[in-house]
């Protein structure tokens, strides 16, 4: 199976010109381009080869909720993945698990791609013994709590250990020997829970053009996603090659 390479944008770039030539410059079969809600629109037209995804997605698909934005407005964009759970929603903007199981559920309802994010942060990280698998764990039984497994083919999950997201300054990141250990791990935890015996799960920190192959290598790493390195296109198009 092919790696999915995912590039999640965050609050970038300025304008939608700005957008829509970036789009363009990474326009690649096997990826996923996830910008603002507020491009989505210029970047359904500017991809011919890669898939549209968003950042986020509320939980309903209408009513009175000012400033949200649904999956089945996202679905009629053109939309075909969702990024659910970011760490930083979860640390700015407070979302918590409970939260992040309803749009995950209405995702999946709407048969769109979810990619929930999951990991643990510096402190549990450094508790070692198994605490962090026993976070990550947590999280997912949270944030899957009571979907019928029949949605979970479309689940897609992002291990992202948080102390390892936005670090390309200091360095610090899993190497790709821990992260395809943690993987394996939570794959063997959805086959036993969820009977999810092909899950899909990608590495989410700090990759970037450099170190992605690391990553990529590993058998049970299915892919990746890219934050700041989503950005330049000549770092992008090089991970995964
Ligand atoms: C992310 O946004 O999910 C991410 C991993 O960011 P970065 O690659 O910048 O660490």
């Amino acid at each position: 199976m092919s790696k999915l390479i995912v590039g999640n944008w965050k609050l970038n770039p300025e304008s939608a010109s700005e957008a829509e030539a970036l789009a363009s410059a990474v326009d690649r079969r096997g990826t996923v381009v996830c910008p603002p809600f507020l491009y989505l629109a210029t970047l359904k037209k500017a991809l011919k080869r890669a898939k549209l995804g968003s950042q986020d997605a509320f939980w309903l698909n209408s009513g009175a909720y000012t400033g949200e934005v649904s999956p089945s407005q996202l679905k009629s964009l053109g939309v075909k993945y969702v990024i659910v759970g970011h760490s930083e929603r979860r640390r700015f903007l407070l979302e918590s698990d409970e939260m992040i199981n309803r749009k995950v559920e209405a995702v999946l309802h709407l048969k769109l791609n979810a990619i929930l994010c999951i990991g643990e942060d510096l402190e549990t990280h450094g508790r070692g013994g198994g605490a962090a698998l026993a976070y990550i764990k947590e999280q997912l039984r949270r944030d899957l709590d009571n979907i019928d497994v029949k949605y979970l083919k479309n689940l897609i999950v992002a291990y992202e250990p948080v102390w390892a997201i936005s670090t390309f300054q200091t360095g610090l990141r899993d190497t790709p020997e821990n992260a395809q250990k943690t993987i394996e791990q939570i794959k063997d935890f959805l086959a036993k829970r969820y009977r999810l015996s092909q899950s899909v799960v990608l590495y989410g920190g700090s990759v970037n053009a450099a170190n992605a192959s690391g990553y990529l290598s590993q058998a049970s790493i299915d892919g990746v996603l890219v934050g700041a390195a989503s950005l330049k296109p000549n770092e992008f198009n090089k991970i995964g090659i």
